[in-house]
Parts: structure tokens; sequence; C-alpha cells
């Protein structure tokens, strides 16, 4: 019986309330036959017994009809009526009764619950006052004990309640492990399941996507010739129907993401007047091909550039746009846009769509953001939909932290409302957008040829005969030489036999993908295709993969099923010029959006990257391709972004008030969301970062870097402009091709010879930066001391002093630190300066000419990040001194400012 009440308490099938239940009254029960021995009285020991029984049979019954929580308050009932009868007869507080009444609090907190529990617990307190003040009032109540009963009685009690009690523990605790296990395997079998899940709405989006490709593709091409009418209406019906069924993946293939927490807001800068063309011309033709209105009124004020995912608001506003045209049959549809400026750099933009249509019933309204669900049935028998749509964009709003509302008059119209907040990229304000500037005529049904090349050679790899036939059809007309391979291997043997001048190349191939065939190509030994344009040709649809393949390097993007429109624009787009012959009639500019020709079609071999406090003037980062990484500046304003949010110049300001300010490197997600954009940019990336003893940059760059496999980070072991020199000569030998070994080195070597030495005027800053010891202060500010500061072995020293006024502290150190001229590499120098007034720039540059004039000067204000450190009043001589290693890379710098 003991081995089924064993098996019963850690059932897991069994409620973990019953077993709970069980193991507490268990347990109690157990207390009663320790305690039956104990009772003085036959009387007594018949009520305990009888208890006993009355317990058994009560935890049979409420188990069997299941109703716990009465079962458990009856044995509370039972226990607070045989307990104070034991305690009276057993001899009052003299004995080992009171520590019985423990075990029932015990039992109230553990079996029954909500307000039940908490009366029991003030009908317990009360019971137990009761029996201590009339056992003490009255102490003729309770039976005589003599010393050593009540001693010998307490003991015991004592013991076997705080046994019974542990007991009680144990096994709970032991349940509560065993269900915890449970919850955790659960957890994961559910993960597994989501995964799996995930996987297969990917996989048969995927799967999806390639027959209907060879339908609307051979579709296209019956379109395309002489067929008689009947034929044509038909095959513009199965045109209709696919492009649904492809809506329809593409909803479900998004409500999945969203399920499993996949789905990504990718905020980027937008052009807001572009972003309202492309809908525009998605939307307005439909409105006049149903005989709609449709009007547009856009908040001339709202800013020309935004940051924002403007793919999903892209899909949420067409999406409302399409369902106003869906649900109105006469009248108009209006697209608002208006905005209102929070702080600085922050606008809030609500997007009104509103149409004249057959609205939504008042019930109905709080279901339409349901999936798959579709309100007034009845009228909407006869209108396309799933019931998906507006689930999608309300749940892509929620992520973009934006809010959706609806207003609906029941056959009047309906009035959908979506506001997002957006940071302002360019400030400037879009003006008048008009629907009739911005609206362009859509490509006709017709098909209309666009070019011929019967030069250009193209190559098409997919994995799937149908496909390659599909693309084969499709550029028939063109007359372009096109072969086909069915694997990445097959690809690499062709490419090198025969020079492509485009390629276009699925992605999920078995043995070698795409994007792995992509790279081998790029660095195939002896490949007349090494830098030929490749597009993704892919049925692996979604923004976030168009992201990927510009990352990995294609040059362009097609989403399967493709039309023959959008493919014969994105070849011809990426074909050398010499080869295409327009066709009279073509006009692809309407479409030029839609396909996805990433901008940089070669991707540099190595950039040289750094960060904001690199001080090197804007001119320069431009004319190497110099991106800089901002460090953070903190002020008791809030943190803002070095020389992108806050300039050095406001930030001095600030500091004259005696407000404190400091600088803070990027953090090692703001390295890798640098890195991974660079690496679009570049196969691969050097970063170099200041002194790795002068800040956290280097260490979490490094740490950045780990998570790619083309970014090397470089310690410069220097400051300010004196780091932008390292970076200038590093950038300038990438733009002559060195290879990343040879750069490495150079910036090995020409550590060595920067003279980065620079003097501050007051040592409070750099001292609460952490700097320079605070000792150093005290003698500096006493004295009138000003510390000449240089970085040696990447740690920041004072190497030398200058004393008095500030005149003569110029005056001082740019004689003390040119001294050496003849060592001293003349091609170039910084004035690095912090706060200091034209005045005295124009003195120093005065000494500069008088004591060893440069080829080439250049007056470079420090960045917020670098000035917050040394304070206003600081300047130094940023040159390099005489060596081999520089020689040969400067010959393409630019011209004295
Ligand atoms: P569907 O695919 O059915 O259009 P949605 O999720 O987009 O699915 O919309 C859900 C329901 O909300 C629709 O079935 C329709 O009844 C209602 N609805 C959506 N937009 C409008 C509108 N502009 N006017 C009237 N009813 C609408």
């Amino acid at each position: 019986m003991l081995e089924k009440w064993f098996e019963i308490i850690f059932d897991h099938k069994i409620s973990l309330r019953e077993r709970m239940f069980r193991v507490v009254t268990g347990i109690c029960m157990l207390a009663l036959i320790f305690i039956l021995p104990l009772g003085r009285s036959l009387i007594n020991m018949l009520l305990l017994a009888a208890g006993l029984v009355i317990m058994a049979l009560v935890v049979k019954f409420s188990i069997k009809k299941e109703c716990i929580n009465g079962g458990a308050t009856v044995i509370t009932l039972l226990l607070l009526v045989l307990f104070p009868i034991s305690f009276f007869s057993a001899g009052g507080f003299y004995s080992g009764m009171p520590e019985w009444f423990v075990l029932c609090f015990v039992y109230i907190s553990i079996t029954l619950e909500g307000r039940r529990k908490g009366w029991f617990f003030l009908l317990c307190t009360l019971e137990t006052l009761a029996c201590y003040y009339l056992a003490f009032y009255y102490p003729e109540l309770a039976a005589k004990n003599t010393q050593s009963h009540s001693f010998f009685d307490s003991a015991i009690s004592v013991i076997m309640v705080g046994v019974l009690t542990s007991l009680m523990l144990i096994f709970l605790n032991r349940i509560y492990e065993e269900e915890n296990k449970i919850t955790i395997q659960q957890k994961k079998e559910i993960e597994e399941l989501n995964k799996a899940e995930n996987h297969f709405f990917a996989s048969m989006s995927h799967e999806i996507r390639t027959p209907i490709n060879t339908i609307i593709g051979l579709n296209e091409i019956i379109l395309r010739g002489d067929i008689s009418q009947d034929i044509a209406e038909n095959a513009r019906n199965i045109q209709g129907a696919s492009k649904i069924l492809l809506t329809l993946i593409n909803d479900i293939l998004d409500l999945s993401k969203i399920k499993s927490g996949k789905m990504e807001i990718v905020n980027v800068s937008y052009e807001t007047g572009e972003l309202f063309s492309e809908i525009v011309n998605m939307i307005w033709i439909k409105a006049r091909e149903k005989g709609l209105e449709f009007r547009l009124q856009v908040d001339s004020s709202i800013p020309s550039m935004l940051c924002g995912d403007e793919v999903r608001i892209k899909q949420v506003l067409i999406n409302l746009l399409n369902n106003a045209l869906k649900y109105t049959s006469e009248g108009s549809i209006t697209l608002s846009v208006r905005c209102e400026r929070l702080r600085l750099n922050r606008v809030r933009v609500w997007y009104t769509v509103e149409d004249t249509g057959q609205g939504v019933k008042k019930e109905s309204i709080p279901y339409i953001f349901n999936a798959f669900k579709r309100v007034d049935q009845e009228k909407n028998r006869h209108i396309e939909g799933t019931g998906l749509g507006l689930s999608i964009v309300h749940q892509l709003v929620e992520l973009m932290g934006g809010e959706i509302s609806v207003n609906s008059v029941y056959t009047k119209g309906s009035t959908f409302i979506v506001m997002l907040e957006q940071d302002i990229v360019d400030d400037k304000e879009l003006g008048t957008f008009t629907l009739t500037s911005r609206a362009r005529s859509r490509v006709g049904e017709q098909y209309r040829q666009s070019f011929e090349a019967p030069e250009a050679h193209i190559l098409v790899v997919d994995d799937n005969d149908m496909n390659l036939m599909v693309v084969r059809k499709l550029l028939a007309a063109t007359k372009i030489q096109l072969d086909t391979v069915l694997s990445g291997a097959e690809c690499l043997r062709r490419t090198q036999e025969q020079h492509y001048d485009v390629i276009l190349m699925d992605h999920l191939m078995p043995e070698m993908d795409g994007i792995q065939c992509l790279h081998r190509l790029r660095a195939q030994p002896g490949g007349l295709c090494q830098s030929s344009p490749v597009i993704a040709l892919t049925a692996n649809a979604g923004s976030d993969n168009q992201l990927l393949y510009k990352k990995e390097g294609f040059s362009g993007y097609l989403a399967k099923p493709v039309s023959g429109a959008l493919l014969e624009a994105a070849v011809m787009s990426l074909l050398p010029k010499e080869l295409v012959n327009m066709s009279e009639e073509s006009d692809l500019s309407e479409i030029g959006k839609d396909i996805l020709i990433f901008e940089q079609t070669q991707r540099l071999s190595i950039m040289v990257t750094t960060d904001s406090v690199c001080d090197l003037p804007e001119s320069l980062r431009k004319e190497f391709g110099i991106s800089v990484c901002p460090y953070y500046v903190c002020t008791d304003k809030g943190r803002f972004l070095d020389e992108v949010e806050l300039r050095a110049d406001e930030l001095l300001l600030h500091m004259l008030d005696g407000k404190s300010g400091h600088s803070e490197a990027p953090r090692v997600e703001d390295y890798e969301r640098f890195f991974a954009e660079k690496l679009t940019e570049a196969q691969n990336v050097i970063h170099i970062t200041m002194a790795k003893n002068a800040s956290e940059g280097y260490q979490n760059a490094l740490e950045a870097a780990k998570s790619f496999e083309n970014v090397t980070v470089l310690d410069s072991g220097h400051l300010s402009s004196s780091l932008g020199l390292i970076v200038l000569y590093a950038a300038s030998m990438a733009e002559q091709h060195a290879t990343k070994a040879q750069i490495v080195k150079l910036v090995d070597e020409l550590k060595k010879h920067i003279s980065s030495a620079f003097i501050i005027k007051s040592t409070h800053m750099m001292c609460q930066a952490g700097q320079i010891p605070k000792r150093t202060q005290v003698v500096c500010d006493a004295l009138l001391l000003h510390p000449i500061i240089e970085l040696k072995k990447s740690k920041m020293v004072v190497t030398g002093v200058e004393m008095g006024d500030f005149v003569h502290m110029i005056k001082r150190y740019v004689r003390r630190v040119l001294l050496d001229a003849r060592n001293i590499d003349r091609r170039i120098l910084f004035i690095t300066y912090a706060g200091l007034e034209d005045r005295s720039i124009a003195y120093i540059q005065k000494l500069v000419k008088q004591y060893c004039p440069f080829e080439r000067v250049y007056l470079q204000k420090a960045s917020s990040a670098i000035a917050c450190n040394c304070g206003a009043g600081a300047f130094g001589l940023l040159f390099m001194k005489k060596n081999d290693v520089a020689v040969h890379f400067m010959q393409a710098a630019p011209p004295e400012e």
C-alpha cells in the first residue's frame, strides 16, 4: 500500500494539488497515529482513532469526487476539534500538544486555497489563543501532569512534529523538483516543435515558390505569344490566382516568423519621399481601375529622411491601402501623413488610411486584428482574403513600437490610423508632395521587350530544371547567350573556361549553396568570373534575406517567382553598356525600384576604419573612404554620439558652466553593428583604434571582431590626430591595393615614428577622466604648470612641463616639439586643438612656419570625445618623424587646406 502511495505522489499525470493533499494529509494521519498512544484517557484515544478513520474516509471520498479543497476543509475542521480536546486532556501547555498546533497551521497553509486559507488561519490562531487563555486562567480544565511527564511529552512532541514537518517538506520538495524537470523538458520540446514548425513554414514557402515560379513564368510566355482572347483571359486568371497564392504564402511565413519571435525590425535611413512614391505607384492605378478616387495628403514639414524599418512600414501601409481598395466599391481612398516633432532628432508620424467603403460593424471591430478572422462573412463572401493581413499589420506595428487604431462607421467607411516614432536623419522638410508629381505610370500588362544583347554571356545556376527553363524562356527575346548549370560545382567548372557578364545564382542548392559558390567564385584561381556581377535569384524570400545577400557580396537580389520585366531590368542594369541595344519603346524606369540591385556592385577588397576619436578632417575621411565608429560622450544631460549628436564646441560650452563630461568607447554591440555594415561594402575591414590603455575601445572592437571572419583590429598606440595619421597612411595603402599583412605591418611600424605630444592648459579634465593622477593635478595647479602629455607604449605619460602664461606656453611648446627639425617628416602636420581662440591658432601657425614649415598643415578641432578629456585650451602638433616605411604611401595625399 505504501508503495502505491509513493507511486501516486510521484505520478505527474495526477494533479499537483491532489498529490500535495495526499502527502500532507498522509503525514497528519501519521501524526495522529503517533499521538494515539500518548492519549491519557480511553475517550481521548477513541476520539483520536475515530478522527483517523474519518480522515482516511474524507481523503478517499474527496479524491474520488475531485473535491480536494472540500476534503482539506473537513480535515482542517477535524484537526481543529481534535487538537483542543487533546490539548486539555494531555495537560494544557505543560504537555506536548502546543507543538501539534504548529502542524495544524502548516496543514492549512499547504492544503487550503484562496480566502478559505485566510479564514482558517484566523480560526486556528483564535483557537490556539483561546486554549492558552483557558489553560492559564482555568488551570483546572487541563489534566494535571507531573514534571517528568511534561518533559517527556514535550520532548517527544517536538521531535515528532519536527520529523513529520521535515518529511512533509522533503516530499513536497521532491514533487516540485520532479515538476520542474518536467517543465524544463516540456519547454525544450516546445522549442523543438517551434523550430520544426518554423523550418516547415520556411521550407514550405520555398518549395511552393519553386512550382509557382514555373507557373507564373510559363504563363507569361503564353501571354507573350499570339493567342486568342479566350486563352489570354485564362492565362491572366492563372496569373491572378498565382499571385494570390504567393501573397498567402508570404503572409503565413510572416506570421510564423512573428510568432516565433524571429521577425526582426531593421531600422535603416530612408527617404520619406521615395517611400511615398513607391506606395503611391503601387496603389493609385489599382484605385483608378476600380473607379475610385485616390487622394494623398502629406504634411510638408515631414523630414526628408527618417530612420525606421522602411520595408515593414511599406508592408503595413500597402496592406491597409489594399484592404481599403478591396472593401470600397465607390468613393475614395485617402492616405494622409502627419508628423509631430518630439525632442531633438525624433518625430511621431501618423499614417491614416481612410476609405468610403462598407465599413466594419461596431461589434466586429475588436476581432479584426485576430489572425484568420474575417468579419462580416456574408458581405465579404465574394472578396478574396484570409483574415491574416490585419493581424500581421497589428503585430508589425507593435514590433516597431507603434500603435494602430481603427474608426469605422458601418456602411460609410473606415479609417485606420498607424502611429510610429522614428529618428530624424535629415531635418530638411519634404515640402509639397503631390500625387501628380509622384505617380508614375505602371508597366502595362502587355509585355514589351526592353533590350537585346546578343553578344552578352549569362550563366544561370539552379538545381531545378524547371527554374532554368523559365529563365531561359523569359530572357529568350533578348538574344543573350545563356548557359545553364545544375550545381555550384558545375558553375565553377564553367567559369574557368568562359567569362560571363552576369551570373544568376540560386541560393539553396544541395552540396554547395549559392553563397558558398559565390565566395569560391570570387577567389577562384584562374577563374574568369572573379569580378562578374552575381545576382541571387532565389525562392528564399524575406527582407532579412536581402540584407544577407548584400552582406555576402551579391550584386543584386531577385525573389522567385520573377516576372520577365524584372528579370530583364535586373540583367540589363548589370550588363556592360556596350553590349546592350535598347529597344525603342523600352521604359524600365518605373520598375527600377522593385529590383534590388545593390549599389555597391564591386566590394572593396580592404577598407580601413577607425573610431570618431581619430580627429581627421572630414574632407580627408571622405577622400580616403575612412568610416568612423562614433564614441559616446556622457554629460549630465545624457549620452550622445560623438560628433554625430554632440559637437565639441557645444560640449566645451557646456563644460564652461562647471559641468563635466566624459567619453565612453562604443560597446561590443555597437562595433558588431558597425563591422556588419562595413562588411557589406568591403571584403575585409581593418579597424584601427585609439591606444588600448587609454580606452576600452580596442578590447570592445576586438571582442566584436570575433563574430566576423574578415575584421582585423589594430591598436594604434595613439590618440586623436596621431591615430588619424596612422589611419590615413593605412587607408592610402589600402587604396593602392596593399595586402592586409602589409597594412598590419605598416601600422605596427608607423606607431613608433609619430610625435604625439600635446599640451594642456589645465589638468582638471584629464585628472577627472582618470588619465593622470590627482597629485600631478595638484602640483600643476599650485605651480601654474602646463604638462606636455605623450603616449608611450600606449600609456599617457607627462614628458615635460611648460610654465607661465598661455602665450608663453604656446611658444615654448611649439619650439620644443619642432626642435629636432631635421628628423621631422615635413609632408603633413595636424594642429589639433580644443577650445582655442582664432588668435591663438594664428599664433601657433606663425610659429610653426617659423621653426619648421610643413607641406600640408591641417587645423583640426578635436572631437568632443577627446575634448571632454583634455578640456579647453589643449592642443598638439602631430606629425610623423622621418622613416622609410611611410615614404611610398602618401603620393595620393590631398592638397593643402
Ligand atoms: P482579409 O484577408 O479578410 O482582408 P484582414 O486581416 O486584412 O483580412 O482583415 C480582416 C477583416 O477586417 C476583413 O475580413 C474585413 O471584414 C475587415 N476589414 C479590413 N479592412 C477593412 C476596410 N478597409 N473596410 C471594411 N472592412 C475591413
